[in-house]
């Protein structure tokens, strides 16, 4: 854009107010970039300018090839981002063994055993729970169920005390497992794709892990299949 015009006044006098997929787009709508990108293009009175500015040697032809290269590169990504979330299905997730570990396609889910119980008690609660509930008598039998057969540290007793400390949220400790269990998925997946995976939700309401259950692959310890149901994602 600067090679196209001698001074910075010209340039911002010439640019388009009106978005027309053109690189010289002003798009002060920052949502106007998009449309930028997508076409990646020159208008044809741009082309025409920069045509004759690289003919009078005000500009290198090296430089708009470069530009444009670049904007394709980033149209490539917009798109291939648009189809990803249009069509891929989401990486299945793996359940399995005797520590219940979690893995995803390739990579696992470095989740502790409280973690891991914590996680595997919202996977059987697609219709989501609030987290004040865990600490009703059967959600929390359930959650220990899930804990104790996995525990690498204490003794019954102590397992119970610590899990009840979690659900009960003592010291922030089940918000706490919460996001290491986000920073999990995240670590093996990004952020962006994390998401579907994660225990989710807004305080005071049920928070529910997204995933369409038909993606889980659940073999208990004898390598029996559980089932979570198939809640579809409303999202
Ligand atoms: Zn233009």
């Amino acid at each position: 854009m600067r090679g196209m015009f001698d001074t910075l006044e010209e340039l911002a006098y010439r640019a388009h107010q009106e978005p027309r997929g053109c690189l010289l787009d002003m798009c002060e709508e920052k949502k106007d970039i998009s449309l930028k990108m997508r076409t990646a293009d020159a208008c044809p009175e741009c082309m025409a300018r920069i045509r004759s500015r690289v003919k009078s040697g005000h500009m290198d032809a090296k430089v708009a090839i470069d530009c444009f290269r670049l904007m394709d590169m980033v149209r490539r990504d917009l798109m291939y981002r648009r189809r990803w979330r249009l069509d891929v299905q989401p990486g299945a997730l793996r359940i399995s063994g005797y520590a219940q570990q979690v893995d995803l396609p390739g990579k696992r889910v470095a989740l502790s055993p409280i973690q891991r119980a914590l996680y595997q008690f919202f996977l059987l609660h697609p219709e989501g729970v609030r987290l004040v509930d865990l600490r009703d008598a059967a959600n929390m039998e359930q959650v220990m169920a899930l804990y104790f057969p996995i525990a690498t540290v204490g003794n019954m007793a102590t397992q119970e005390a610590t899990i009840r400390g979690v659900l009960l949220d003592v010291e922030g400790k089940l918000q706490q497992h919460l996001s290491r269990i986000r920073r999990a998925f995240r670590q093996a997946l990004g952020m962006d794709e994390a998401e579907m995976y994660v225990v989710n939700g807004t305080p005071g309401e049920r928070y529910r892990i997204a995933l369409d259950r038909q993606y889980l692959l659940w073999a208990d310890r004898e390598g029996g299949q559980v089932d979570c149901g198939s809640m579809s994602n409303p999202t």
